[in-house]
């Protein structure tokens, strides 16, 4: 991205060698996240300009800065945009899945034609045939891990998964509803079915992603539509005792989804938003209602972000997941494309029925 409102545009780039701690990747796929749309749409969100964008990227090391033992040119990553800084105060209290920041490369990318420096969305910059990351953002893959299928792990899947694993454990035999059925909530329902919830709820406006909902393991779909979607939800997980899930997720981005989760818990549930807020998005609590006020159906509301993931122990995870049949990955890749095609997946994105289109080179 070359200027704000602009179209995402091919340049040539020129990549320096890793410094300290850092290593050099040769990008063999990356997905197109919608975050990347977003910082599109918000004009950099505060980065500056030129911008590379792309944080979902799995590729070969090719070249290691000084300092680094633990890859050598030659192994798989995914690359991580949220490594544990080792300096905040939850790292320093030993709790790296609740991170303040990230490590971060030094700036090692530059527009060719100017020497401008670019940006790196997320500090990854996987739109591009080489990047530079920090080390302990190149995550080690098996040897036998496919990289096009490796990549949904460094955001989406492990966003989806890690909201129910990690940011609020999913018990053995709750019920879930997971709000959104694109690639963030369909990870959601994977993760609850990975978690064994016995009922999961699929909730969408869209019947082609109710489809893919069922494929991916809901074993109910609300089109949110034609119904309201508590009421049904709470029809759907009637027990005697008002119905309602123990966990709601909410992957869509909109506040009034976010209310809906949280109106659709049963009591002591617990409600979860991962969506990406824009500035003055708000959400409109009820304390006092009987039956579904936050105070007297004591329900809790987590955010989620980026699956709370330790990606050094979360991602290798994943790929064991994919490997041994647990984890569908395949069939996340609605389309394979060039790096020339961004704009046009980033159409598809807002119109058509994509779950991730998948940038190869
Ligand atoms: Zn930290
Ligand atoms: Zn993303």
């Amino acid at each position: 991205m070359e200027e704000p409102g602009q179209p995402a545009v091919v340049r040539e780039v020129v990549v320096e060698s890793p410094g300290p701690n850092e290593v050099l990747i040769r990008v063999v796929a990356s997905g197109v996240c919608h975050t990347d749309l977003t910082v599109k749409n918000l004009n950099g969100n505060g980065m500056p300009f030129p911008i590379v964008l792309g944080h979902e990227g799995a590729g070969i090391v090719e070249e290691v800065g000084p300092g680094v033992s633990h890859l050598k040119p030659g192994d798989p990553v995914v690359i991580a945009y949220r490594a544990p800084c080792e300096q905040c105060p939850a790292c320093r209290r030993g709790d790296p899945r609740h991170c303040y920041a990230a490590l971060r490369p030094q700036p090692r990318i530059h527009r060719k034609s100017d020497g401008a420096t670019c940006s790196q969305v997320l500090r990854c910059g996987t739109f591009a045939t080489h990047t530079v990351v920090h080390a302990k953002a190149a995550v080690k893959m098996p040897a036998d891990m496919p990289l096009d299928r490796a990549c949904l792990i460094a955001c989406g899947v492990i966003t989806g998964v890690g909201a129910t694993m990690n940011t609020t454990p999913v018990f053995p035999g709750s019920r879930v509803a997971v709000i959104g059925c694109g690639g963030v909530g369909l990870s959601v329902i994977q993760g609850a079915r990975l978690m064994h919830a016995r009922q999961i709820i699929g909730i969408d406006v869209n019947p082609v992603k109710l489809g893919w909902a069922k494929d991916f393991g809901a074993t109910h779909v609300i089109d949110a539509s034609k119904t309201d979607p508590v009421a049904e939800v709470r029809r759907l997980t009637d027990d005697g005792w008002d119905g309602g899930v123990e966990f709601a997720f909410e992957a869509t981005g909109i506040p009034k989804c976010t209310e809906q989760a949280i109106k659709m818990l049963s009591y002591g549930g617990t409600a979860t938003t991962i969506g990406f807020p824009a500035e003055t998005d708000a959400v409109n609590l009820n304390l006092g209602d009987f039956s579904t006020g936050v105070y007297w159906n004591k329900a809790a509301l987590h955010v989620c972000h980026c699956g709370d993931a330790l990606p050094s122990h979360d991602f290798p995870l994943m790929a064991d997941l994919y490997l041994n049949g647990q984890l569908e990955l395949d069939r996340m890749i609605t389309q394979r494309i060039q790096l020339g095609d961004v704009e046009a997946a980033f159409h598809e994105m807002e119109t058509g029925n994509v779950i991730r289109s998948v940038i190869e080179f």
